[in-house]
């Protein structure tokens, strides 16, 4: 009989005093980033700490009572766990940059919430599917170091995202391992009376959605998850936070209801819990949260505002961060289902369903009609915007410019800040030692510690990489067998995998989700050049691969199977893996392990990435399409660009174009340079271009830079935008508010009657000053509402085009009986060729974001 638990719970140590300190030490995720308390848990018991996984919360619950108490009577180690919890305390307490910064003068909110559907921070805590979680991850763990008051909101997933591994043909299985919140870092937030504090937000039919709220703590940082399976819900309810990104549209609405609406409650409760701030800024990073923005809407108009004073309210403090210009990364839902759960009977107090569903409407050309759009609604209830890299910006710009019509693309209110990843996590302790050992130990974010870096002999980088290419070496035939096994091979059959690999030859790693944009299987459009490049007498190359597919994306599971298949080939099966379940237990040995990083997306669909700056602070050489960060930095040293194919239409021939030139690249420029040794064995030139990316590549690639870009150019922004409309009883939200109704009214009215201008030749030179009076009709409007500016600019020749733009505003001359009023300036010509110069209209208010915020121009 097999004997099974109705009811399963996990008991918590008991840990002596002596030693109680690493409870804490084992729950504040720190440990995920800072060696020296790894190295305490790891002394513990190597082999245990192995087996346990490297979970300080698992290693503790492992240990026997008696165990327990042989630590707490052991001297050193209790003194060992005394520093160890001291230095904690100091990094938790003490002045840091954002300390610093808020010293300045500035405008520093005292707390900034951060929103994100998942969260990568240790493989512990199994909470999100790639890039978009690593990163929300890594910008928590550069805000505790930088000092910078933020709290995160997310979901807690009952089974995380899914574990991959491989069927006898390749193809992806799925499992979904139930994770008991009590074994994890975590902790539950409870009332003063130790009663589990309970969120709720309505359903439809008189039904509520209750959820529990998980603290982890990532340094000065906390993050709150909540949980749908609780006991006062019903089956369905407890199942909506069952997995990240499974379900279909309905469950996701209810999943995003949660993290939005239930978030911002569980902020207010962690408020009143612990004194904390109440946050001034709301960040969402992706639009699966928006719908904080309805809750605050509803909050504000609870304490007596309307709802577009309300609105205005709540864009002030809103940053939204769009992280891909692929249209399936975008939620957009039916808007009937949207209604179901937040319209009629449903409302929030002071949100009529209309204005809602106003704000998710795809109103602009190529919308669709009954559509509700989370990342529209994202950038209408946010004050400020951005895209993850300088492209990608530019991608963004244009695919929302129908929401700011009329506008040079230029001018569209979504700005750029790169992604950046935390060193600390990704950096490999060898790595560090030797940065250490020939630099002095101090701050990455030291700027001149990077230029120093060609100081380390190569040699020695040299040795480092070899003994960490070797790691890779091991951990994927590891990974190799076991996959195998699961595949249903038997030990007798698998003495190859004990050699596949080698430490010595140039090892390119290729590692992401599976999304067809970034396209796995490019390198597989030629088999036979590839098995030539594999199997080169003199300079071959080895590869190893992973990713994991979606679920329910049957062709991203082909692509994998076709690789897999590729990779069981005897042929080549000793330089080419696929290791399944990529995540950031892999990733760790995967990023230093490489020489070359690969990335062949379909250009411009991947909006930043993140992984090739991983690689490169590894001193890796990313070999990459022209896309994301790398579109932006790659500066002719430090890798190598795969020319890309735009404009070929046909997407295979375009395939066949690019994967052509990484062959060519791998074959001619990058194994010529890695095999191209000295007398010493040492690859000079290599060297050259690793060092030239770790000193160059280095300080920009770090997550305290984003971090910094974002507090400096959009929280403090938007903090005191918030300060401004919120000061006062709220009266700055009114003005604003009643400001832009009057405009919107009278737009439609606003134009520029007539110009005149005057003051150059007939054959106009530089330097010449042309005088601009322009007329314009303002129906009503004060004339200092608007803006009214002259554009010059380069002409086209063939069209009435400017382009290279500027623009300047005229001073307001006078109004007429005839309801004209005459704005006059002059501006310079400042150089040869075409000119052209036009007159536009715009609104014009204090607490206006950006002259293009409210979408509205009168172009002469
Ligand atoms: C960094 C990372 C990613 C994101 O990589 P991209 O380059 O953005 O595709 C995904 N998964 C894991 C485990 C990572 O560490």
């Amino acid at each position: 009989m097999r004997v099974k638990a109705i009811r399963r719970f996990s008991v918590r140590t008991v840990l002596p005093e002596p030693i109680a300190a690493l409870g804490e030490l084992a729950t504040n995720l720190r440990w995920s980033w800072y060696a020296p308390t790894r190295e305490l848990f790891a002394g513990i018991d190597p082999d245990r700490w192995a087996a346990a996984r490297q979970d300080p919360v698992r290693l503790l619950s492992e240990l026997s009572a008696s165990e327990l108490d042989e630590l707490a009577a052991d001297e050193s180690f209790v003194a060992r766990v005394g520093a160890a919890k001291a230095d904690l305390d100091d990094y938790l307490q003490a002045r840091r940059w954002y300390q610093e910064h808020a010293d300045g003068g500035a405008q520093s909110p005292a707390s900034i919430a951060y929103f994100s559907p998942e969260y990568g921070i240790t493989e512990v805590l199994p909470q999100y599917s790639g890039g978009l979680g690593i990163l929300a991850g890594d910008h928590l763990k550069a805000a505790s170091d930088l000092g910078v008051p933020i709290v995160g909101v997310g979901l807690f997933y009952k089974t995380g995202y899914f574990k991959q591994s491989l069927g006898p043909d390749g193809w992806q299985r799925e499992d979904y391992p139930v994770l008991d919140p009590h074994g994890l870092p975590l902790s539950l937030v409870t009332e003063p009376d130790g009663s589990p504090l309970l969120i709720t937000v309505d359903m439809p039919g008189e039904h509520s959605l209750h959820a529990h709220v998980w603290r982890a703590q990532v340094g000065r940082v906390p993050l709150l998850l909540l949980d749908s399976d609780v006991p006062g819900n019903d089956d369905a309810m407890r199942q909506v936070t069952n997995r990240l990104y499974g379900g279909g549209g309905e469950q996701r609405l209810q999943q995003e209801l949660l993290l939005g609406i239930g978030g911002i409650r569980a902020l207010r409760a962690w408020s009143r819990l612990t004194g904390a701030a109440e946050p001034e800024v709301y960040h969402t990073n992706e639009g699966h949260a928006g719908f904080l923005g309805i809750e605050r809407i509803s909050e504000l108009t609870q304490q007596g505002m309307s709802f577009d004073e309300a609105l205005e309210a709540a864009r002030a403090g809103t940053v939204f961060t769009t992280h891909t210009p692929v249209p399936a990364g975008i939620d957009r839902f039916d808007a009937s289902l949207v209604e179901l759960y937040l319209g009629g009977a449903q409302e929030l107090p002071g949100v009529p369903t209309e204005r809602l569903l106003q704000l998710g409407a795809e109103t602009y050309e190529g919308g669709a009609s009954g559509i509700f759009n989370m990342a529209v609604m994202g950038l209408r209830i946010a004050g400020r915007a951005n895209g993850v890299s300088q492209l990608h910006g530019v991608v963004s710009r244009e695919m929302f410019d129908g929401l700011w019509p009329g506008f040079d693309k230029v001018e569209v209110p979504i700005a750029s800040i790169t992604n950046g990843v935390h060193a600390p996590t990704w950096v490999d302790d060898r790595v560090f030692g030797l940065a250490r050992e020939h630099l002095g130990g101090g701050d990455l974010d030291v700027s001149e510690k990077w230029d120093e870096i060609g100081t380390v002999p190569g040699s020695e980088v040299w040795a480092t990489k070899r003994e960490l290419r070797a790691d890779l070496v091991t951990e994927a035939r590891r990974r190799l067998r076991n996959s195998w096994r699961n595949r249903g091979a038997s030990e007798a059959e698998l003495g190859w995998t004990e050699s596949v690999l080698d430490p010595d030859v140039l090892t390119i790693g290729f590692a992401r989700r599976v999304p067809t944009y970034k396209r796995l299987t490019l390198m597989l459009r030629d088999p036979e050049r590839l098995k030539s490049l594999l199997n080169h007498p003199e300079r071959p190359v080895q590869l190893v691969i992973a990713g994991k597919s979606h679920p329910a994306d049957e062709t991203g599971k082909q692509l994998i199977q076709q690789m897999v298949r590729f990779a069981d080939d005897p042929e080549v099966r000793d330089r080419i893996v696929f290791l399944p379940n990529y995540d950031i237990a892999m990733a760790r040995h995967l990023y230093p392990g490489c020489d070359v990083w690969l990335n062949n997306p379909l250009r411009p669909f991947e909006a930043c990435g993140t992984s090739g700056m991983k690689a490169a602070l590894n001193g890796a050489l990313n070999l990459s399409i022209l896309d994301g960060w790398w579109d932006e930095w790659f500066d002719g040293e430090n890798g190598w660009a795969i020319p890309t194919a735009d404009g070929v239409e046909d997407p295979d021939r375009r395939d066949d174009i690019e994967a052509a030139a990484l062959y060519d690249l791998i074959e001619k420029r990058v194994a010529p340079i890695f095999y191209d040794t000295d007398e010493d064995g040492l690859p000079q030139r290599w060297l050259e271009m690793l060092s030239h990316t770790l000193s160059t590549l280095g300080p920009k690639v770090l997550a305290t830079r984003m971090v910094r870009d974002y507090t400096e150019r959009l929280y403090t922004p938007a903090a005191s935008a918030n300060a401004a409309v919120m000061g006062d009883g709220g009266s700055g939200a009114r003005d604003l508010a009643e400001y832009k109704a009057r405009i919107r009214q009278a737009w439609p009215s606003i134009s520029v009657d007539h110009v005149e201008a005057s003051g150059v030749s007939d054959s106009p030179q530089v330097g010449e000053t042309l005088t601009v009076d322009a007329y314009v009709l303002l129906d009503g409007l004060e004339p200092a509402d608007v803006d009214v500016q002259v554009v010059t600019g380069t002409a086209a020749i063939d069209s009435d085009d400017i382009s290279d733009w500027s623009a300047h505003s005229l001073d307001f001359v006078e109004s007429y009986s005839d309801g004209k009023s005459r704005y006059s300036g002059q501006v310079q010509i400042g150089r040869t060729g075409q000119f052209g110069y036009t007159v536009r209209v715009l609104p014009r208010h204090e607490l206006l974001e950006f002259p293009s915020s409210m979408g509205l121009v009168a172009n002469a």
